[in-house]
């Protein structure tokens, strides 16, 4: 089975569109949600994301729906599928972002075989 982490210099699920991601409004209280909105930026990027080095600028105090080790475990598709939820969420970011041919889908599929 395969086990999901986190590669550096990716930041795909850093650019937010709630209208895209149901199942993560869904689990989000108002408060987090209004705290999403003041963190996005015109362009949908997080303002705390430095672009030119794909890194979070503040990650040592994120919020907890950054910390997916933490916050997975709200989500339905975890508690019953585990690792590939998680990996199916970050390919589907990462898709998104940067393409399913990008160098962050290689390293992703590497780091998470
Ligand atoms: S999309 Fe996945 S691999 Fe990329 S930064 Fe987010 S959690 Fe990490
Ligand atoms: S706070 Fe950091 S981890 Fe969270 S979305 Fe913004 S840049 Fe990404």
């Amino acid at each position: 089975m395969k086990t999901w982490c986190c590669i550096e210099n990716c930041g795909a699920c850093c650019r937010f569109d709630l209208a895209e991601r149901e199942s993560i409004s869904e689990v989000l209280s108002n408060k987090d949600i209004a705290l999403i909105k003041s963190m996005t930026s015109n362009d949908g990027w997080c303002r705390y994301f430095d672009k030119s080095n794909k890194r979070c600028t503040i990650y040592e105090s994120r919020p907890h729906f950054c910390r997916v080790n933490e916050f997975s475990r709200s989500f339905k598709g975890y508690l019953k599928n585990g690792d590939k939820f998680l990996i199916d969420c970050c390919k589907q970011h990462i898709s998104t972002i940067y393409g399913r041919r990008s160098k962050q889908m290689k390293a992703f599929n590497t780091a998470v075989l």
